[in-house]
């Protein structure tokens, strides 16, 4: 009874998708001409998407807050947690280097700015993170600022401190733990009630985004989109399918099927902070990971690993340097490696992040950043794929933590 109602919701969402994609590319052209298209029904579907995203904003503090201090103190030994944390960051360390590799490989196969027409890039560089702002942001000055702004590497910082800390002093701290539990609770059950208006959310969002770029606006950049559409689908079944098989001794398709909702909730939103309760959801009651494990490891990595973006940064990267006729050197392309690490780590998780942190990769490649805006028209199509790719790379890292940590799945 329980499993029919969930594949129906996934249902739901799957027809949203497909029909809102439809309407897009239907209503898009007519926009121009007709102002009751432009003006209330484009207007009318983008309050309804915004509505869905900041249903979603909602859930992320509070929720990735609770859950992490219970997941904490549940662990209870900081040994467990460090090596808990050591893998994790190890697995996520690991697929972000593949995923830029396939970028840069695909980037210099492909070759999708050879040819590329320039003129009239303007640039639209913002100031980048430098790594020593990405180290130093970890920690929180002011962790109530943390929680209001929701800078997440801070809160999940501050609440690993809770957690750890109301166990350590054992009966004191029990009250404590206590109300967050239930905090957590009413959380999880609030994400519950949000999914049911996902498929209408997504609905709207899609259609918005397909008139928005209907198939002609994309035709000339056709060669860095499959560039880069091809590198997330390769992530997804060479690293991914490959974890789960070698390390979870489980199928692809049981993982992949298990995680849908959150995979197209990513696609659709741009925002892997913004889906964090829906893969929390998926990574608990379609794969069995633990709460103590998905808390930990979900929330940093939507803050941290964005091999999505990778992906991206290393296929734009040459992309930029070809339509500018500069050839890059191996070493070179090494430095970007690094360099699109650190940048992907830099992202936070929403829309249009990546493109940012693309100048801190082109700046130090020593690229025009000028060629931001080649790619800046299409960001929002992009960012789609990768997305996708970050939330999924995030969510099959918590699988394989659970099983090496002996969790049945
Ligand atoms: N939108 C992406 C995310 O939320 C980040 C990016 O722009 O690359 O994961």
């Amino acid at each position: 009874m329980q499993e029919k109602k969930k594949l129906s919701l996934i249902a739901k969402i799957g027809i949203g998708f497909i029909i809102g994609l439809i309407l897009g590319f239907v209503i898009g052209p007519l926009a121009p001409n007709s102002p009751f298209v432009a003006k209330v029904i484009l207007p009318v579907l983008q309050l309804i998407g915004n509505i869905f995203l900041s249903l979603l904003k909602m859930l992320i503090v509070p929720l990735v807050f609770s859950s992490l201090v219970m997941g904490a103190s549940s662990i209870g030994d900081p040994k467990v947690l460090g090596r808990i944390g050591v893998k994790t960051i190890a697995f996520y360390l690991g697929t972000t280097i593949v995923a830029i590799v396939i970028g840069l490989l695909l980037g210099n196969i492909i070759q999708p700015g050879v040819g590329m027409a320039i003129e009239g890039a303007k640039a639209v560089a913002k100031e980048p993170q430098t790594i020593f702002d990405v180290i130093l942001n970890i920690f929180p000055a002011n962790p109530l600022k943390a929680l209001v702004e929701g800078i997440m590497l801070q809160v999940i910082v501050f609440a690993l401190f809770l957690g750890v800390a109301a166990t350590l002093i054992g009966e004191r701290g029990k009250a404590f733990l206590e109300f967050n539990s239930s905090l957590a609770e009413v959380m999880f059950k609030i994400t519950a009630i949000v999914m049911k208006t996902a498929p209408l959310g997504i609905f709207a969002l899609i259609a918005v985004t397909a008139a928005k770029y209907g198939p002609a606006v994309l035709a000339p950049f056709a060669k860095v989109i499959f560039a880069i559409y091809l590198g997330c689908i390769l992530q997804m079944l060479l690293v991914y399918s490959g974890l789960i098989a070698g390390i979870v001794h489980k199928s692809p398709m049981w993982f992949f099927s298990g995680v849908r909702e959150a995979m197209l909730a990513a696609f659709v939103t741009r925002t892997s902070a913004g889906v964090l309760p829906i893969s929390m959801d998926n990574v608990q009651n379609k794969l069995g990971v633990s709460e103590n494990v998905s808390s930990f490891v979900l929330p940093l990595g939507a803050t941290i690993n964005m091999d999505g973006t990778a992906i991206y940064e290393g296929v734009c990267a040459l992309f930029i340097a070809q339509a500018f006729g500069i050839d890059l050197s191996l070493g070179a392309q090494l430095g970007i490696l690094m360099t699109a690490t650190l940048a992907s780590i830099g992202t936070a998780g929403v829309p249009g992040a990546g493109l940012i942190m693309l100048s801190m990769v082109l700046l130090s490649a020593g690229l025009p950043i000028e060629g931001m805006a080649l790619v800046a028209g299409i960001d929002a199509v992009l960012d789609m794929a990768r997305t996708c790719v970050n939330v999924t790379g995030d969510m099959c890292v918590s699988a394989v933590i659970a099983k090496t940590e002996g969790e049945k799945l």
